[in-house]
């Protein structure tokens, strides 16, 4: 089937002087780490220290994802991106790189847990073979994935970040221009942090402060978990064990978590503000009652309406909502002009929850549009397919 233009790629980029990547989470260094191993030099930039933002959290579930409907997108994407994932930890494993976690098992339990299906391998237990699996604290059913498993995202970041093409700074970006040739990347006393012909935007939550990515239509989610560790750590599950919350071990412990808020770009969340996180697990686990023993963290990340990530070329909306106006009127599909996109300027966001898992996949498909080269997943990690939605639609916000 004919790409839809208004999803194509940008023509591949120039790659004159090399890329700067904003933000070190693991949105920036998957993404530095592809480039690099493509050949191209790349300068990391980040106020703070690296993964230590929402890719901070001391552990993160590696899973495929399942669903009853075998076509669904979600699933296909999310099985995909495990698996590119898996590969990418196995490979820095035997380049030397420590990374804690393992793959020794997730279970998911789930209202229809035994109507999941998917390509990852699986099997249903029910709640005594779960508990002859996980031991007396296990309290739920659920469908066993039997590759999946949890990492640490810090020292899995480091290692990506661990190449000779890459070089990290401390700087944060404030503003961005473009003289027609190329980027130059301003801080906060205008400065000029770094110029460079081509530049991904990988900074979370806060592309939303960035005039060229500020309207991409992602919305900042925060999230709550608290860390069990010493006298408390082995009342936590040996697998991660996900459902209402999340209960994953970590590499001193374990930790639970749960809870949303929604539109907060806020990082110090009360724990008095989350009741919920120990009643949203006590379906899944016997959580010990010493939740204030326990270690709290927040974080937030960036969401998509299709809980999708966005990756790519930055769009032109301006330009695009003038070549796209009339998409409501369903003509065909060759009368419109490709995307238009911001010359050597690139996204990868919107990791979502599942961006551990995820950010990996996504870094293949930029690479790929850098490179010129067709990826099955551009299209629909297009940042623009919010907008022709919306045109589609007959609207004209996005
Ligand atoms: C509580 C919680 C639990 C989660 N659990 C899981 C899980 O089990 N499995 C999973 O796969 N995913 C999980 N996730 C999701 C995953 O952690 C995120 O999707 C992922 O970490 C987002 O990575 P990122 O690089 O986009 O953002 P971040 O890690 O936030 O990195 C963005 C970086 O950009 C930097 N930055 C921001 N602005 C600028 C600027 N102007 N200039 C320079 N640098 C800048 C920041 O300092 C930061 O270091 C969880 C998330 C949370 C919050």
């Amino acid at each position: 089937m004919k790409t839809q233009p208004w999803l194509a790629p940008p023509e591949a980029a120039d790659l004159g002087e090399g890329f700067v990547v904003v933000g070190a989470g693991i949105a920036g260094a998957t993404a530095a780490r592809v480039l690099a191993e493509r050949g191209v030099s790349v300068q990391v930039i980040d106020p703070c220290a690296p993964a230590s933002k929402a890719t901070g959290n001391p552990a993160a579930v590696l899973r495929p994802v399942l669903a009853r409907d075998t076509k669904d997108p979600l699933s296909l994407f999310y099985t995909d991106a495990f698996e590119s994932t898996r590969r990418r930890i196995d490979s820095l494993r035997e380049q030397g790189h420590t990374i804690a976690g393992g793959f020794d098992g997730v279970l998911h339990s789930h209202p229809r847990a035994q109507d999941m299906r998917g390509r990852a391998k699986h099997e249903y237990l029910d709640a005594a073979k779960v508990q002859a699996r996980l031991g007396p604290h296990a309290r739920s059913d659920g469908v066993w994935l039997n590759d999946a498993g949890w990492v640490s995202p810090v020292d899995y970041c480091n290692a990506l970040l661990d190449h000779s093409n890459i070089e990290v700074h401390q700087a944060e970006l404030v503003s961005l221009a473009f003289n027609g040739l190329t980027w130059r990347l301003m801080a906060a006393d205008e400065s000029v942090i770094s110029q460079a012909d081509n530049v991904v935007l990988a900074n979370g939550w806060r592309l939303l402060q960035i005039a060229q990515t500020a309207s991409l239509p992602i919305n900042p989610v925060a999230s709550q978990l608290l860390h069990y560790k010493d006298a408390h750590s082995k009342h936590g599950p040996s697998v991660p064990v996900v459902g209402g919350g999340t209960l994953c071990p970590t590499a001193d412990g374990w930790m639970l978590t749960a809870g949303h808020w929604h539109d907060t770009t806020e990082d110090t969340v009360d724990m008095a503000r989350n009741p919920e996180i120990l009643e949203r697990s006590a379906d899944l686990w016997a959580v010990p009652d010493c939740a204030d023993d326990a270690d709290v963290r927040a974080a937030v990340r960036a969401t998509s309406r299709d809980y999708l990530p966005m990756v790519g070329g930055v769009p032109d909306f301006e330009q695009a909502r003038i070549v796209y106006a009339d998409l409501q009127h369903g003509r065909q599909i060759h009368h419109y002009p490709a995307a238009p996109h911001q010359g050597g300027l690139y996204v990868l966001g919107a990791l979502g929850g599942r961006g551990i898992t995820s950010a990996q996949l996504c870094a293949e498909v930029l690479g790929s549009v850098v490179f010129g080269e067709a990826h099955a997943w551009q299209p629909a990690l297009h940042p623009l397919r919010f907008l022709a939605r919306e045109l589609k639609r007959g609207k004209t916000a996005p």
